[in-house]
């Protein structure tokens, strides 16, 4: 039998269920592209459990991170509120996982795979679990909508970014790996 793992930081703990009542209170009017329309929140619970569980990730800073992902891109959140709620190491991820919402839906998917290689190491492993998800999303319920070419193209940018970050989790990477070459299944 393997040790058990250290009993979490009481502190640690809190913060990442503040995060988790934050993000699901921020994404609460939101659903997901897939057939079900399934509770937007369960995207980012999803990171954490292929961080945690697949990964076996247990920075709290990276979980909490993982958890507010989406708050700055998809919904009214402001940085400041981060920064004030879970402070500045948090914030500053979640911005470095954040595209900008100025640009054009291709400029922003280009500048994913030019800034991936120099984010932060918690940042990429975010980046590599929202891969992960989004993959497994597609390959499993895709967006009603999306053709074999739109879900073979996002694979594809996917695995450019990925490719900027190989080196940060070698387990998450065999794990993108895996579902990447699933890639002839989609149709
Ligand atoms: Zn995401």
């Amino acid at each position: 039998m393997s040790p058990p793992n250290p009993p979490a930081d009481p502190s640690e703990l809190r913060l990442f269920v503040l995060a988790l009542a934050f993000a699901a209170e921020k994404h609460r009017h939101q659903r997901r592209k897939d057939a079900h329309a399934s509770p937007y929140i369960n995207h980012p619970i999803a990171l954490v459990n292929v961080l945690v569980d697949e990964g076996r990730v247990h920075d709290p800073v990276v979980l909490c991170a993982a958890v507010l992902h989406d708050t700055i891109e998809d919904t009214e959140t402001t940085v400041e509120e981060l920064q004030s709620a879970f402070g500045h190491e948090i914030a500053a991820v979640v911005i470095e996982v954040t595209d900008e919402k100025d640009l054009e839906y291709h400029e922003r998917k280009q500048r994913q795979i030019e800034h991936a290689p120099g984010a932060s190491h918690e940042a990429k492993l975010v980046k590599l679990a929202d891969k992960i998800c989004n993959l497994r999303d597609i390959l499993a319920a895709p967006p009603a909508s999306w053709s074999r070419q739109r879900k073979q193209n996002y694979f594809d940018w996917a695995a450019q970014v990925v490719a900027g970050m190989r080196g940060a989790h070698a387990g998450l990477e065999e794990v993108f790996d895996a579902i990447y070459a699933r890639r002839d299944e989609l149709h």
